[in-house]
């Protein structure tokens, strides 16, 4: 069997098979799946579906056919290994029509790599279908394999790789991936479109005629806690043009400063590099967020550069003790009020110095809400040096984990906001 020809054969899509009944038990999670689709995405390749399927041969056997008759190709992790449990490469010889044999090669590379016979049982090596190409394992001992075959006149492929992501995905990048890049001749273009301050749903509403009308040019929102993400991407065929700039500066035009980023960088990296050129500094002072907000900036190299500090004030007796608040005004407008983020930001920018501060005060739940001031509520405040305080009541839904974080994004938005138009 010979590897065919740079042109002869495109794969255009294909199914991730991931093979291990300790994933069908909820003992481990597939995260080969997930590696592998965006691998795959990044070399034009379409994956249209995950399979998981146990340590069984005859429905090892079905998915793999069914997944043939889809896909020019099928990756399959897991299976590989010498136990008797292991039978992804006898399962994939039968569907291939192929005998399993030794490949002298690799018995080499393994004899070379354990000198010392008690650690490897070379009683048996590693077999593969006749005339696979095969990929070294630098980092475990079952060598990954690509074997081609003709399919009802169809040609296909199946790649197997072993099971541990330590092995599997180093062997990916160094030995699978430049080898399959030939084979495929699309390329995706993606870009990530990066908002804050809007929600999914209205997000879309904005764009539904844009997404109703996608031909080349895919659009998608998709929506976390810290951002609204639109995914623009062009399946490219050779000679086509990148269509996706257009759609960008579309979207710029209808979310103007909804935008925070058009790449990559998550908000907090934004705003971190925006500081950084300004050569501002910023202190946090923090009640029901606690320090997120100053751990969020302090995850980013180069965060000390803005960065001074955080006062975790979580008691009335810290607010007065760390940022000067006076009793009186906890009483009278309570710890979540507006003069109270207004006083914990000013406080906060006077003790430490820094240029601008930031602070959070609110309800993170799940108990004593009240009428007036429901579970949710946070009231954000940003100080700065030479100009006015400006503070923001909020009421962020779901639990305590969500509040906070939610919380945490809001308050950097602002500051970016701030920056932005000053
Ligand atoms: P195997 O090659 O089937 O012997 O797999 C060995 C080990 O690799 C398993 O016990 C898992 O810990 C890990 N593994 C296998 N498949 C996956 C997968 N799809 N995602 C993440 N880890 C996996
Ligand atoms: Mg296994």
């Amino acid at each position: 069997m010979t590897v065919l020809g740079k042109h002869t054969f495109h794969i255009r899509s294909a199914e991730v098979i991931s093979v291990g009944t300790e994933l069908l038990v909820g003992q481990t999670t597939d995260t080969n799946a997930r590696f592998l689709s965006g691998q795959l995405t990044e070399l034009g390749i379409s994956t249209f579906r995950h399979t998981v399927v146990g340590d069984n041969g005859s429905r090892m056997e079905a998915a793999i056919l069914r997944a043939l008759q889809e896909n020019d190709l099928v990756v399959t992790t897991g299976g590989l290994g010498p136990t008797s449990d292991d039978l992804t490469a006898e399962v994939v010889a039968t569907i291939a029509d192929l005998p399993l044999v030794e490949d002298p090669a690799v018995r080499q590379a393994l004899e070379a790599r354990y000198p010392d016979k008690s650690r490897y049982d070379f009683s048996s090596y590693p077999r593969l279908p006749q005339g696979a190409k095969v990929f070294m394992n630098d980092q475990g001992t079952a060598p990954g394999s690509l074997v081609f075959f003709n399919q009802k006149d169809q040609q296909k492929a199946i790649l197997m790789l072993p099971g541990p992501p330590d092995e599997m995905e180093p062997m990916f990048l160094r030995h699978v991936r430049p080898f399959l890049d030939s084979f495929s001749q699309n390329r995706f273009v993606h870009r990530y479109v990066r908002l804050f301050g809007i929600g999914e749903s209205k997000a879309e509403e904005k764009i539904r005629d844009l997404i109703d009308h996608q031909k080349e040019v895919t659009i998608a929102p998709y929506a976390s806690m810290s951002e609204v993400v639109i995914r623009v991407s062009q399946r490219m065929e050779p000679g086509e043009s990148d269509r996706t700039q257009a759609v960008v500066d579309e979207l710029r035009e209808r979310f103007g400063q909804d935008i925070f980023e058009v790449g990559s960088r998550p908000l907090e990296q934004v705003v971190l590099d925006h500081l950084i050129a300004e050569q501002l500094t910023l202190a946090t002072a923090e009640s029901c967020t606690a320090g997120l907000a100053a751990s969020t900036l302090a995850s980013l190299p180069g965060a000390s550069r803005v960065l001074l500090g955080g006062l975790i004030t979580y008691s009335n007796e810290m607010k007065m003790k760390l940022l000067g608040l006076s009793r009186k005004l906890l009483t009278t407008a309570g710890p979540v009020s507006c003069p109270v983020a207004i006083a914990m930001a000013e406080g906060c920018r006077r003790r430490t110095g820094a240029d601008l501060a930031l602070s959070f005060t609110g309800l993170a739940g799940p108990d004593g809400g009240t009428g007036d001031l429901p579970v949710g509520t946070v009231w954000i405040a940003c100080a700065r040096a030479g100009g006015a305080t400006s503070a923001r009541k909020y009421h962020f839904p779901g639990d305590r984990e969500r509040v906070r974080i939610r919380a945490v994004y809001t308050g950097l938005d602002l500051l970016r906001r701030l920056l932005n138009t000053q």
